[in-house]
């Protein structure tokens, strides 16, 4: 069995560097994949392997200063959703880049754990509900009644606040995937003078652990090979719309035409009539990852991973003189 494990923490790092280097190394003993930022505030990482690994690397994390009190979202899974180790140093450990100082190794904002979050989405009396997600996000699952901003990145996050007629005197709730993205951006709320932000404590994740799905509709996006994870057991209607056809679906596939590479919503027919392209022009390319119709949600992966370097410019030459020919023949 293995898991996958989603954590962060606001810790100082003095040397960011010597840190990566050390830690890059532990992940390789443990065989573990995934990615792993570290910053002068911090780490953030997912990462998956076999428990016991999971289970080793978690007691190296609690054993470093600073670190002790990490927590971690957990997942059994049969099949570990990366297949790469990324470790590496970023200026952020989740990037904001907003020009107000925030330093979250000493200031924090306000949280509610999963129960209180229930309750008030409950009785909801005058609150403003912000999902502090990307639209690709949101637009699968959500909390009902969240604002959803229409925004493809994080740090634009901040403009958006800033152009919208949210009230800095109502009650402010708002959560993520995990938790990491509400701990930047509740205290960059407070210090644009919004005047009771809460925070939900371990994000969507945390709170489908701790009590389940209600007030929640759909799926909720993850940044690994699974793209979606339901929140409760008993299937959700889908949220989401097939690109393609317009029926309901939440099931992400990228583009198979590898310079596009888009992600999209995606219907198993639809993905079926265009060979998991999302146009027709894409499925003339000749850089198309093979689709394969007994998987059609087979994770995407780089191109050497399909074809040898040889191979893959044997295609490219063949296709080619096929246009080539095809065109004279018009
Ligand atoms: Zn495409």
């Amino acid at each position: 069995m293995n898991k996958v494990i989603l954590y962060y923490n606001f810790a100082e790092v003095d040397n960011p560097d010597n840190f990566c280097r050390e830690h890059k190394r532990k992940c390789q003993q443990l065989n573990l994949f995934g990615r792993v930022y570290i910053a002068g505030e911090g780490i953030n990482g997912t990462l998956g392997g076999a428990v016991e690994q999971i289970e080793q690397y978690k007691q190296y994390l609690w054993s470093l200063t600073g670190f002790e009190k990490t927590e971690f979202k957990e997942d059994e899974v049969v099949e570990c959703p990366f297949v790469k180790l990324i470790v590496k140093t970023r200026p952020e450990i989740v990037t904001l880049k907003s020009k107000t100082p925030i330093d979250l190794t000493k200031e924090k904002g306000k949280y509610l754990d999963p129960q209180e979050w229930k309750e008030i989405l409950s009785t909801r009396d005058d609150i403003q509900l912000i999902d502090v997600r990307n639209n690709y996000e949101t637009v699968v699952g959500h909390f009902e009644g969240a604002l959803c901003p229409d925004i493809e990145n994080f740090y634009d996050f901040e403009e958006w606040v800033d152009r919208s007629n949210l009230d800095k005197n109502k009650k402010t709730l708002m959560y993520c995937t995990g938790g990491i993205r509400c701990e930047k951006f509740s205290v960059l709320m407070e210090k644009k003078g919004f005047k009771d932000v809460l925070q939900l404590h371990g994000g969507i994740i945390n709170y489908a652990k701790t009590v389940g799905g209600a007030h929640y509709k759909g799926k909720c996006f993850v940044f690994d090979d699974r793209l979606t994870v339901p929140i409760e057991e008993e299937q959700k209607e889908p949220l989401g719309r097939c690109a393609i056809s317009g029926i309901p679906c939440d099931t992400y596939i990228n583009c198979h035409n590898m310079d596009c590479n888009r992600l999209f919503i995606c219907s198993e027919e639809a993905a079926r009539k265009l060979n998991g392209c999302c146009s027709e022009s894409c499925m003339q390319s000749v850089r198309c990852r093979p689709f394969d119709a007994e998987n059609i949600y087979a994770p995407s992966r780089k191109w050497y991973q399909y074809y040898g370097e040889n191979e893959w410019l044997d295609i490219r030459q063949k296709r080619q003189k096929q246009t080539i020919q095809s065109e004279k023949g018009k």
